[in-house]
């Protein structure tokens, strides 16, 4: 049987954060694996991050293209993790720096790609994809929810009453379920908008952009988000939404999940071993995503909390960067570790995520809402304790309280919780008859159908791959 997307060539440009890029990754591997010619664009610096995609699909072929130079991002910062967040929309505007290159590289190419698949925070390449007469379908990191609200802010641009009131309600009645939030659950992209600021404009354009695309391609699942993605059809007038998630590494595949997104800092061997020392679904993981990192007060309250609980753990601590106030970020208090030994491991660094939440062990998980932590805990079946930060995390926590599989315990980058409180909350996570474990096991399960034969998401990336088989490009 022939391959269904044999000779089509397209390019994916993935967004340097690896919240954006993980998920992507894993898609480029299943449009390689389905015949597609990939070329997939990254600046020097974020290269190694291929290196699991690459052994496992040598036909791909890299494109290299410098970082383009911004007099607020430090020499050799090329991706969000490494940056401070309040820059990220900086990086996205120096991105659009590639566009000539990008577009000279396009023109001097003997069979250029028929399509470009980047992420939502490339939505110029829009643009560059009509200029040169090819299709542009945004990939979105984000769930349905975050998603719709998105393309609803920059589309309506509301405002507040009050500018200095972050509680003022904000509604999109337009929406399924028409949600009403605080203005604080915005993503600070749209909440730090300056009308005529050209990094603002930057982004807003990007944006409108992406509502514009010829397609749309989700991590996420029909059976998941069926409301939302029914709403984005709608919206964009089209049926060219593709939801293709949970996008997550083959099970088989340990080597590649252990290194997906990053070299984990601990042995993945020594993490599994430790795991392996545990009953089923008595451990907590705890994460707050590649960029967030805790100030000295909050590790401090967790700490203490995770020591209360009597709890077994595995905690990752991402470290402060460069630019991140000395002695305010970060610090697991002194002798914590040797008071919690053997029941607690901390990991400092990059830490092999999706290896541990499949560990039978692991049984609940602490975290900041990241989409796709949200997606690698509902495949893993463990029950999700939120603690949203920023960005998309504050929606994504509100879906799951609708969905009743997490349970909200704190809110918001500044939030100390008590850690009497967080003892309890944490301690009841890993208790069997939970109700949110019930509906993040049903969950689970939907996600297994859904990426199984002739599941939704299945079926969903076949249409994909038919659509970009069946493009031409202009010029031949
Ligand atoms: N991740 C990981 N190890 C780490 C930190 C993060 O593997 O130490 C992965 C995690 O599994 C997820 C991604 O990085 O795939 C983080 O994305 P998410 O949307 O959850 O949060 P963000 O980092 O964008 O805040």
């Amino acid at each position: 049987m022939a391959v269904p997307g044999t000779g089509t060539h397209v390019l994916v440009f993935p967004y340097p954060a690896q919240g954006h890029m993980i998920a992507l990754l894993d898609l480029t591997h299943h449009l390689a694996s389905n015949g597609l010619i990939i070329t997939i664009l990254v600046t020097p610096k974020n290269l190694h991050i291929l290196k699991p995609l690459l052994s496992a699909n040598p036909s791909i072929t890299t494109l290299v293209l410098p970082f383009p130079a911004q007099p607020l991002i430090p020499d050799g910062v090329e991706n969000a993790q490494d940056l401070p967040f309040h820059l990220g929309p900086v990086m996205i505007a120096a991105l659009g720096g590639l566009h000539q290159p990008l577009l000279s590289w396009f023109r001097s190419h003997a069979s250029p790609p028929v399509a470009v698949i980047s992420d939502i925070f490339l939505g110029w390449t829009h643009h560059l994809a009509s200029e040169l007469g090819i299709r542009r379908i945004a990939f979105s990191p984000c769930g349905g929810l975050s998603l719709a609200v998105m393309y609803a802010m920059w589309s309506e641009l509301p405002k507040r009453n009050d500018p200095n009131d972050e509680n003022e309600v904000v509604s999109f009645p337009n929406i399924p379920n028409a949600p009403k939030f605080p203005w604080r659950y915005l993503s600070s992209l749209y909440t730090a908008y300056v009308e005529g600021d050209p990094v603002s404009e930057f982004v807003r354009n990007d944006n409108l952009a992406n509502i514009a695309s010829w397609g749309l391609v989700m991590n996420s699942f029909t059976e998941l988000d069926r409301v939302c993605l029914q709403h984005l059809r709608d919206e964009l007038g089209h049926d060219r939404v593709w939801a293709v998630g949970p996008l997550q590494p083959k099970d088989h595949d340990q080597s590649g999940t252990a290194q997906r997104g990053g070299s984990s800092s601990v042995s993945a061997n020594l993490i599994l071993s430790w795991l392996d020392e545990h009953e089923d679904h008595k451990v907590v993981y705890i994460t707050f995503g590649s960029v967030t990192v805790l100030t000295n007060d909050q590790m401090e309250q967790l700490a203490s909390g995770l020591e209360k609980s009597g709890v077994h753990f595995v905690w990752s601590v991402k470290e402060p960067i460069e630019g991140q106030a000395d002695g305010e970020y970060a610090t697991v208090p002194p002798g914590f570790e040797d008071r919690v030994a053997g029941r607690g491991l901390v990991i400092r660094g990059w830490a092999p995520q999706v290896l541990i939440l499949r560990h039978r062990a692991v049984g609940a998980i602490l975290c900041h809402c990241g989409w796709n932590t949200v997606l690698e805990a509902i495949v893993a079946g463990v029950v999700m304790l939120a603690w949203p930060m920023v960005a998309d995390q504050f929606r994504n926590a509100l879906a799951l309280e609708q969905l009743k599989a997490g349970i909200k315990v704190c809110e918001g980058a500044e939030a100390v919780p008590d850690s009497a409180y967080l003892a309890r909350v944490i301690a009841e996570s890993v208790d069997e008859n939970r109700v949110e474990r019930q509906r993040v096991m049903e969950l689970c399960e939907a996600a297994r159908e859904a990426t199984s034969v002739r599941g939704s998401s299945v079926k969903d990336l076949e249409s994909l791959v038919a659509h970009l088989a069946e493009l031409e490009f202009p010029y031949n």
